[in-house]
């Protein structure tokens, strides 16, 4: 079966999947199911659950159905509908003696390095005794701007977190297709992807889902951070009586993991979804970066952004995309300070001795375009 040769899986269950459109309750036969086959895998593999659902199910038992639009009704509805989901995943996976636990993460517990290694090391210890993770974001109290707002990327950085080597993206589609395939007959399955380009991110934003917040858009951005780190990624509607056990390449899309994954520590800056600021570098420096040198503040010549020293930071080359993101060594106040100047100068500027370089090389990374 096409996911026996994997050994660490996140998956990921899309509100439209969990969630009856109708009645506007979980799904408890297919949930059953589903159940029933983590319990298949459970044996041999280390699994992790990301389900949505939250929001949706809260509003419903708050609002009777009301689309909530103000971001407070979605925090109270969340917290509500978590209850919920946690209560129904415990009850069934312990018909299987499956102990569950609930993992509540922030956009900060991934982009915050020490918090990052904290959520990682967690889950790690709930693996190492068979317990399986059930994760979702902490709706409750993630606000607007610091939010992941998507399961899609949450899943997504998870599987980067603990070196999962494959994402399934359990959903009301069941792969990428190079047109709507609501709108257009013809539209045809790509089952399998080694890149995504330009091409790939097009089709995807001609396709979106109705219950959950993400469509394909934030799917092909979930494959992109898993394929750097060493996993694949899965799109399948699969079996509704076999969700797990009967995916197979025709009924989904797998997009295939670079060969060569960056390490651990590059991989966590790489797929970094908020840069707490950005500097713009010159043609030297560009060629510093090219040739793997650290970034001095001769070739900076402009900075922006809020960030401290330690914070990560995109790096831009003129009329090109981001070129690279990195650790910052200092506090933009002080990078505004020794900005086009020599390393030497930046004791008598700042009045102390700090680093040569604003970004080490060993805290940066390149994007390959
Ligand atoms: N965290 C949201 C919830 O549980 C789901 C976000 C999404 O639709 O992926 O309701």
């Amino acid at each position: 079966m096409m996911i026996d040769k994997y050994k660490k899986i996140v998956i990921k269950i899309g509100s439209s999947s969990i969630i009856n459109s109708k009645t506007k309750k979980i799904d408890t036969d297919w949930l059953k199911k589903l159940c029933k086959d983590i319990k298949k895998y459970h044996k041999d593999k280390k699994i992790i659950i990301v389900c949505s659902g939250a929001i949706a199910l809260g509003s419903s038992l708050i609002k009777k159905n009301k689309i909530l639009r103000r971001l407070e009704d979605k925090q109270a509805a969340a917290s509500v509908g978590q209850i919920e989901l946690a209560h129904q995943w415990r009850l069934h996976l312990k018909k299987h003696r499956i102990n569950i636990a609930q993992v509540l993460i922030t956009l900060e517990d991934s982009e915050v390095r020490r918090r990052y290694l904290n959520a990682r090391k967690t889950i790690n210890t709930l693996l190492n005794n068979k317990v399986i993770p059930v994760v979702n974001e902490n709706d409750t109290v993630a606000t607007e701007e610091i939010r992941y707002g998507d399961n899609d990327r949450l899943a997504a950085r998870v599987a980067q977190m603990i070196d999962a080597d494959l994402l399934i993206l359990l959903s009301d589609v069941d792969g990428l297709y190079d047109k709507n395939p609501k709108k257009n007959k013809d539209a045809k399955k790509i089952n399998e992807i080694s890149v995504i380009n330009k091409t790939i991110e097009k089709m995807a934003n001609s396709q979106t889902s109705i219950l959950g917040s993400g469509g394909m858009t934030t799917k092909i951005a979930a494959a992109k951070i898993c394929m750097n780190n060493g996993c694949d990624t899965l799109i399948t509607d699969s079996e509704k009586n076999k969700p797990l056990s009967s995916i197979t390449k025709q009924n989904s899309s797998i997009f295939l993991a670079n060969k060569n994954p960056s390490s651990s520590r590059k991989q966590w800056l790489l797929n970094h979804l908020h840069p707490s600021g950005f500097i713009r570098i010159d043609d030297g420096a560009n060629q510093a970066i090219k040739n793997n040198k650290s970034l001095l503040p001769a070739g900076i010549i402009e900075v922006g952004g809020n960030f401290n020293r330690g914070d990560v930071i995109s790096v831009y080359f003129p009329k090109k995309e981001k070129i690279a993101v990195g650790i910052s060594a200092y506090d933009i106040n002080e990078v505004k300070k020794i900005i086009g100047k020599k390393s030497k100068e930046i004791p008598s500027i700042l009045g102390y001795e700090g680093r040569d370089e604003i970004i080490h090389k060993d805290d940066l990374v390149k994007i390959i375009l």
